[in-house]
């Protein structure tokens, strides 16, 4: 099979983002104009940063509209857009318990407008999904054509079953109206410009390691994760986009670190002198978690470059400038 030629320049591209002030999407707005696109970027700063908007309104080709894409979205009758992304949910297990009909009305209602304006612009659309959709996996690695092991009425249903759905009406705007999509299932990624207080494994181990506090390992920490930096992430969305495939590729990187593994390498790695404090684990937490990345490796050549060390290293960085403007 021969491998995706990915594009040098996005110039006379114009690209429409969901979500663009949170992490993950505002590090690939950024990609985008950094090849030349013009990005449209919308946010209604639920869990997304103002100061990452500021980054990406320094470039003239951003465009950013505040506001709930599953009330509106912005007026772009005269505007052509090839490419859709929606990336507009929040999705850290704290959120699942603050936030979760906005999460479900996000994935759901704001879909559906996405799609629409997909539809209508003839369009590419792309859902990022999660590996939230294997539930509590029983197999391992997951790989693509798992179906999954969610429990539909638990704490993280809200963000597991609106994504599920999510999947599935895109499937159905490509079945039913031959539009063109893709979807990526996202596993665990960290890097700059995550926020502190989200809640998640990485934010939490580095800024306690850097105040030299108790790292709070939920459970005994046998649990397993695979992290992905941004960057890599940015470029294997951005792989998946430019395929032909409509159906799910896992995208992360399947580096696996137990928990507590996790926290004494951040432990190292920043010369910390944090001691492991054990906490009750959260209901439904998956016991292990490694995407299978062969799917997207045999169309293209994808491999994530950036190692766990060298990324804990910079997220902390960021997170010490954080620390001190509180
Ligand atoms: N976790 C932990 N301590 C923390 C935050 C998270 O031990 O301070 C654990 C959590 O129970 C889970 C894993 O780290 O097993 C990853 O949690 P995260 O919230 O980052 O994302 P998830 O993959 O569960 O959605």
């Amino acid at each position: 099979m021969s491998k995706i030629i990915l594009p040098t320049s996005f110039e006379g591209k114009t690209l429409f983002v969901a979500g663009a002030a949170g992490f993950v999407p505002s590090t690939l707005c950024q990609f985008y104009l950094d090849l030349g696109a013009k990005v449209i970027g919308v946010d209604n700063f639920i869990t997304g940063s103002h100061s990452n908007i500021e980054i990406l309104a320094k470039y003239k080709n951003f465009e950013f509209h505040e506001m709930n894409i599953y009330q509106k979205l912005p007026h772009l009758s005269s505007t052509k857009i090839d490419y859709i992304y929606s990336l507009a949910s929040p999705a850290s297990p704290i959120d699942f318990e603050q936030i979760p009909i906005e999460i479900m009305r996000v994935n759901s209602e704001g879909t559906l407008k996405l799609l629409e304006l997909t539809r209508e612009k003839g369009a590419r659309f792309l859902e990022a999904s999660t590996s939230e959709v294997y539930g509590d996996p029983e197999i391992h690695p997951q790989e693509e054509d798992y179906v999954g092991h969610v429990n539909p009425i638990g704490p993280r249903s809200c963000y597991d079953e609106a994504k599920r759905f999510a999947e599935a009406l895109t499937m159905s705007f490509h079945r039913r109206y031959k539009v063109d999509t893709r979807i990526v299932r996202i596993f665990n990624t960290y890097g700059p410009r995550m926020r502190a207080n989200d809640g998640r494994v990485i934010p939490n181990f580095i800024t306690q390691a850097l105040q030299n506090k108790d790292i709070t390992i939920y459970g005994d920490g046998s649990q397993t994760r695979s992290f992905c930096y941004v960057t890599d992430l940015v470029q294997a969305m951005h792989t998946v986009m430019m395929s032909n495939d409509p159906t799910p590729f896992n995208i992360g990187n399947p580096d696996e670190y137990t928990i507590k593994k996790c926290a004494e390498e951040i432990i190292k790695v920043l010369a910390s002198k944090s001691k492991l404090a054990f906490l009750p684990l959260p209901k439904d937490d998956p016991k292990k978690r490694r995407p299978s990345i062969l799917k997207l490796q045999k169309i293209s050549d994808f491999k994530p470059q950036v190692i766990f060390d060298d990324g804990i290293k910079i997220t902390a960085e960021y997170f010490k400038k954080e620390l001190l403007k509180h």
